[in-house]
């Protein structure tokens, strides 16, 4: 298995550094230092990794809002890291399906519809829609298992994975498997209340349990361990990924033993 990365930045970002400009690597650097809990604890060969990460997929996104609601460099940059950090393991750095992000000033709602949303994505239109007041606030606590740009950028990634051919796939089919297999059982566990991790709505389906077990995985992920050990690491398998190892979380191998 390959899973271990050398000790040198992956060699397609090394490439890449050089299209991104000083002053657009540094803003980013300073917003992460300050807001992303994730990026703050990682080494350094990692921090730029994950700078020039979030900057690829910004270029390959259109992101907008609602007439009047101005969406910041900054904001911009906060929702790219939720998908960075999704998928800092992963060899696939964008998505390329849901290439448009809409944001809500408020939370919003739908023709004929009386339920207000926070967040949802649509596979046929391939958009992500937010309302910026709960993902700014996924961000402020940042270990209270609550996320919603990884929620939403959760459910991307497992339909993003479904539409691709076999030899695209974002995720291992045989490690997605046996996460579904674990997942299957820890949804009858939620919905007979009996996890104390996974709040009900986790228990709705296997792609709700997808992206709540995301935002645990990232911001409890000690909690997450004790809870359900083998989910816990068949997640690390499938992102290849171990948050419990914040400086270097994609050498992780060694902590699966
Ligand atoms: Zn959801």
């Amino acid at each position: 298995m390959v899973f271990l990365k050398t000790g040198v930045v992956n060699l397609r970002y090394q490439l890449y550094d050089y299209f991104f400009g000083r002053t657009e690597k540094e803003t980013c650097h300073k917003v992460f230092s300050k807001r992303i809990a994730y990026y703050q604890h990682l080494d350094e060969k990692g921090q730029r990794e994950f700078v020039i990460r979030t900057l690829v997929f910004l270029k390959s996104v259109n992101i907008q809002s609602e007439p009047g609601f101005y969406v910041s460099r900054e904001m911009k940059l906060l929702l790219g890291s939720a998908f960075v950090q999704i998928t800092f393991g992963l060899r696939r750095d964008v998505l390329e399906h849901f290439k448009r992000i809409f944001i809500f000033s408020r939370p919003y709602s739908y023709k004929n519809m009386n339920t207000l949303f926070n967040g949802d994505v649509n596979p046929l239109t391939g958009s992500v829609n937010l309302s910026w007041p709960a993902v700014e606030m996924g961000f402020v606590v940042p270990t209270e298992g609550a996320n919603l740009a990884i929620h939403e950028f959760g459910h991307c990634l497992i339909l993003e994975n479904r539409l691709c051919g076999i030899i695209k796939k974002i995720l291992h089919p045989k490690h997605l498997q046996s996460w579904e297999r674990l997942g299957l059982k820890q949804l009858v566990k939620i919905r007979q209340g009996k996890s104390e991790l996974f709040r009900r709505y986790a228990g709705t389906n296997l792609m709700e349990l997808f992206s709540a077990s995301l935002e645990n995985f990232f911001e409890k992920p000690y909690a997450f361990y004790a809870e359900n050990p083998a989910l816990y690491k068949s997640m690390c398998l499938l992102l290849r990924q171990d948050p419990r190892d914040p400086k270097t979380p994609t050498g992780f191998l060694h902590l699966l033993k």
